[in-house]
């Protein structure tokens, strides 16, 4: 009982469906990169399609019940199956400052951080795809304008092109999630370097989509920016009208303004 209960926090749903499993495996497209990073293969549905051939595959999977299963399954691959849990591991130790790219059938409840981490590591992840609850992988590849574009929509597109690839349907997998699945693509953009301040434009992002029905001049008032700067037209849009250049130029404004990170 209490194994089945862990499990279920672990997001396991596992791919009953081949094709699709190949289809995903498909989207991974080799030129900038060799290594690859599959994270929570669970049963290796999706890993049997990976290019074993380089032996450039690692896995990583918080389960043990999965490890144990998987280097059954892939003893040629044992160095590289890893236990762990994603979020918390250190990237660098398993690939120093290679590049590589990231795959998986993510455990839903941990995957909008999973895009987080890749974000900050994005100096070493040149390709990523995966496959997302469905209304979260539309959510990141909204443009400016729509309902859903937020703060995931904006930081991932600053530097990665997003792309929703295809839905999945439940009855896919076992057992069923509750709701459609969408596999999304990210691939780098060729110059991603951001001309402003990190640090800021991230605060800026999140304080404005925390109250998104708001004008930027009410969401940002306690950074307590000078007048002659909210007076600036900008400040009267919603956020969900900025584009991830339209942040950086008001980054780059209240970079100007000496407002502190
Ligand atoms: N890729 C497999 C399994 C998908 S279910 C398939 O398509 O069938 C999601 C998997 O992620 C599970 O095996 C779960 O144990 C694993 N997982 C959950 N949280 C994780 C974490 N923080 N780090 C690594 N793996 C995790």
């Amino acid at each position: 009982m209490k194994t089945v209960k862990a499990k279920k926090k672990l997001g396991q749903h596992f791919l009953n469906d081949l094709n699709i499993a190949k289809k995903i495996a498909n989207t991974l497209q080799y030129d900038t990169y060799s290594k690859v990073l599959e994270i929570g293969p669970g049963m290796g549905v999706l890993t049997q399609y990976l290019p074993h051939s380089t032996g450039k595959i690692h896995l990583i999977e918080i389960d043990s019940e999965s490890i144990v299963y998987l280097k059954n399954k892939y003893p040629l691959l044992e160095q590289n199956i890893i236990e762990g849990d994603f979020l918390k591991y250190d990237l660098n130790s398993i690939f120093g400052d290679s590049p590589f790219a990231i795959i998986g059938n993510f455990p839903y409840n941990i995957s909008t951080q999973i895009v987080f981490k890749t974000i900050e590591h994005r100096d070493q992840i040149p390709f990523f795809s995966g496959m997302f609850q469905k209304e979260v992988a539309e959510r990141i590849c909204e443009t400016p304008g729509t309902k859903k574009y937020g703060i995931l929509s904006v930081l991932a597109q600053l530097f990665y092109t997003a792309t929703y690839e295809f839905t999945v349907p439940p009855e896919v997998f076992s057992p069923p999630p509750k709701v459609d699945s969408g596999v999304l693509t990210l691939r780098r953009k060729e110059n991603y370097n951001l001309a402003c301040n990190e640090k800021i434009l991230f605060k800026i992002v999140k304080m404005s989509f925390q109250q998104r029905r708001k004008t930027l001049r009410n969401s940002l008032k306690t950074l307590q920016l000078p007048v002659n700067l909210t007076e600036d037209s900008i400040f009267d849009k919603r956020p969900e009208k900025l584009s991830g250049n339209d942040f950086i130029g008001l980054t780059q404004k209240i970079e100007d303004g000496k407002i502190s990170s």
